[in-house]
């Protein structure tokens, strides 16, 4: 084992490597190849990767059989037969069943009675259907049609034939894949075993879920994200959990990791902040150690990539988005090769960007899009830019990459998307503008009809554009035009239509326990404020029609906290109840959610824009329905209807 010297390592992370570099310098360390094959049962096969190729060792099915309940016979005897001129067949003393095998022959001018799946007997070469023929007598049916040779039974192999390449080396088995397995008899499947990919999340902030979340703490999601991934890529993930901020209990998990899985996924820790020590450690696990600390990614940048005595070790960004782009596109095709896997075509989609992206020269920058779906095909919207949030993912099918040398995508390129998941699901509505809770309620009631909703919260402007731009089936928006005081219509082109929403009582929010405020009317309470030079505001971003309120209130003031902008009223609340600030404007639902004290304001009208001609008419109707019928659920969230 090499111990890195200090300064090497700290200029190994100055040394900042291209996408292309680093992934190329890591595989050709790593040499990702399949680890070696096993026998596993049919019954255990489910999600295992198959290492050879797997040919028939029998025909499927494997005599001629009938696909329906009725008589087999020979074609040739019902030449003639019709409704006016029915044949008459002798019955052969036996029946054929499942399972049976036939003893006489069909000679001309009988039938055999047969159930589906009953072998052919000799001298037949067709069945007619039950329901296409009357008894006469015990012994003997009438035929109403002629059938064609062949007609109702399937032939020996004609589903698989002895020999056949039913299955692919590299292919993932599914249900579907097990069936054909079953089908030809085989009980012993060669796969490739399974890589172990011990997976450890570090950060003495983090927090098993379960857990009660105390102050400054957040929930570890990278580690369960990371594993789920490492599942759907044919790894095994070893959870080896949290991991904090301690350089003895780091370099033992680590150890421990390194001896029992075959490579190791940490996130957290590794950029150059204070108590970022785990490529630290990583360098001291094993030869050649670090590859690549530091990637021209954004996000990402921080990815670092080593070998340790032929295991590779990861550490990704901490930010669950950073975390979640560089796995897919650096780390999961070396995963997937050491499963057998090939690359993963099915999770990669073409699609269109509305408008112009742009991006950083000399990085290579991941964006996360949504899909939606206009007269043209799939447009692909970015979403939850810079947030590093996992909540993005919510609202996010994938991410698209824009190359290092480009500083934009113009407006209606076509990009490729890395899906998170394979299968795209297109919504049939897709609802682009101001989020609200009322929303979510409406869009369950959809559900329960069975339509599906995706909700973009662009604000009320990313909206108006979007439904101009034809993107979005309705747009949210909650817009004041400040000369008139009129919410929403001013702002429609004449190509939209205004579907009323829910109104939405906005107040003054602030902690119940605060005696500057207690038992105040609006006017007192603001006035309150201003005379205090440690009170602490939390304003509105420029553009919402809340901000407008709020200037209307100040009258020109600046008082401390102004220029704190937040861009919802979530974050006005949260910023009030945790001391952040100690008064804003908010609506009164929110508030109530964080128990605040509310001084009831304005209402602020929350309706939706749509199309006049739209291009899903049945969603938008079914939409119109399912607002009629959410009054109450919509009053027992706090909003007034119409
Ligand atoms: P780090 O890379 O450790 O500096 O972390 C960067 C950011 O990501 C910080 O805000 C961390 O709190 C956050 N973070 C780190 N690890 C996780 C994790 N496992 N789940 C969620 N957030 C994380
Ligand atoms: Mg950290």
């Amino acid at each position: 084992m090499t111990e890195p010297h200090a300064g090497l390592v700290q200029d190994q992370f100055l040394r900042i490597l291209t996408r292309e570099e680093a992934v190329r310098q890591f595989t050709e360390a790593v040499r990702p190849a399949p680890l070696g094959r096993e026998t596993c049962p049919l019954a255990g096969a489910a999600g295992r990767v198959l290492a050879e190729d797997i040919r028939a060792a029998v025909d499927a099915p494997p005599f001629d059989r009938s696909v329906v309940d009725g008589f087999a016979l020979r074609a040739a005897d019902l030449a003639a037969a019709s409704q006016a001129a029915p044949v008459t067949l002798r019955l052969n003393a036996e029946t054929i069943t499942c399972g049976h095998a036939p003893v006489l022959t069909v000679l001309p001018g009988s039938a055999t009675p047969i159930s589906t799946g009953g072998p052919i007997p000799r001298g037949a070469d067709a069945v007619v259907m039950i329901e296409h023929t009357d008894p006469e007598g015990e012994a003997a049916i009438r035929v109403t049609r002629a059938v064609t040779p062949g007609q109702n039974l399937s032939y020996a192999g004609s589903d698989m034939a002895r020999g056949q390449v039913l299955l692919h080396a590299g292919t993932l088995l599914t249900a579907r894949e097990i069936g054909m397995l079953a089908a030809v008899g085989l009980a012993d499947i060669p796969v490739w075993r399974k890589p172990r990919i011990a997976v450890l999340s570090t950060g003495s902030e983090l927090v098993e879920p379960g857990q009660p979340l105390g102050p400054a703490q957040i929930y570890d999601s990278n580690g369960p994200i990371i594993a789920a991934a490492l599942e759907e890529n044919g790894c095994e993930a070893l959870r080896f959990g949290i991991v904090p901020d301690d350089e003895a209990r780091l370099e033992a998990a680590l150890r421990h990791a390194h001896a029992e899985a075959d490579a190791i996924l940490l996130s957290g820790g590794t950029s150059k902040g204070a108590g970022d020590l785990t490529w630290r450690l990583v360098g001291r696990l094993g030869a050649p150690g670090i590859i690549a600390h530091g990637v021209a990614l954004k996000p990402g940048k921080p990815l670092c990539l080593a070998v340790c005595d032929g295991k590779p070790v990861i550490v990704l960004p901490g930010f669950p988005t950073s975390a979640m782009f560089t796995f897919h596109d650096i780390v999961a095709p070396v995963f997937r090769t050491m499963a057998g896997l090939p690359p993963r075509e099915e999770s990669r989609t073409e699609a269109r960007i509305p408008a112009r992206i742009s991006s950083e020269l000399g990085r290579t920058e991941f964006a996360m899009v949504a899909l939606a779906e206009d007269a043209e095909g799939l447009v692909a919207h970015p979403v939850g830019k810079g947030s590093g949030a996992v909540t993005a993912f919510s609202q996010a099918d994938g991410f698209l990459a824009i190359e290092a040398e480009a500083d934009s995508l113009p407006a209606g390129s076509r990009v490729a998307v890395t899906l998170f998941s394979p299968g795209i699901r297109i919504p049939d509505l897709v609802i682009i503008g101001s989020h609200c809770t009322g929303l979510d309620a409406l869009v369950a009631t959809l559900r329960r009809r069975g339509l599906t909703a995706r909700i973009l919260a662009l604000g009320s402007l990313g909206g108006l554009a979007a439904i101009k731009r034809g993107e979005a089936d309705l747009a949210p928006i909650h817009l004041m035009e400040e000369a008139s005081g009129v919410y929403n219509r001013p702002f429609l082109t004449p190509e939209l239509d205004l579907i009323p929403g829910w109104k939405r009582l906005q107040g003054f929010v602030h902690r119940k326990d605060d005696p500057r405020f207690a038992g105040r009317d609006l006017e007192d309470a603001v006035a309150a404020a201003l005379a205090d030079p440690d009170c602490l505001m939390v304003n509105r971003n420029q553009g919402a029609g809340t901000r407008t309120l709020i200037d209307g209130l100040l009258k020109g003031a600046r008082p401390p906290g102004y220029w704190n902008q937040p861009r919802s009223h979530n974050a006005v609340a949260a910023s009030v109840a945790q001391g952040r600030a100690d008064w804003g404007i908010a609506i009164a639902p929110v508030a109530a959610a964080l128990d605040l004290a509310f001084i009831p304001l304005a209402d602020e009208h929350y309706d939706f824009a749509v199309a006049r001609s739209p291009r899903n008419l049945a969603a938008i109707e079914a939409f119109r329905v399912a607002l009629a019928k959410s009054g109450d659920a919509l009053r027992a969230l706090g909003f007034t209807p119409g």
